[in-house]
């Protein structure tokens, strides 16, 4: 971690937006496999009838991980 003094040193394109990763499904966020680092994944939403609880299942194409985010309504 940069010690805070080097914020001084910050270079004039560190202050503009990070371009998102072309192979993501995001642009404004910065959203990859944790596992495998790839950013293509996808995004589906399913019901879950036994709970009733809504959720989005992220999927890694790469490497097939997935994470369940629950969905507030
Ligand atoms: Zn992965």
């Amino acid at each position: 971690m940069p010690i805070n003094s080097q914020r001084w040193f910050m270079r004039k394109e560190d202050y503009e937006l990070r371009q998102a990763n072309p192979d993501s499904p995001f642009r404004s966020f910065d959203v990859k496999c944790l596992k495998c680092g790839c950013y293509k994944l996808t995004l589906t939403a399913h019901y879950d009838e036994q709970t009733g609880e809504s959720f989005l299942l992220f999927f890694c194409t790469r490497c097939r991980r997935q994470e369940q985010i629950p969905i507030k309504i």
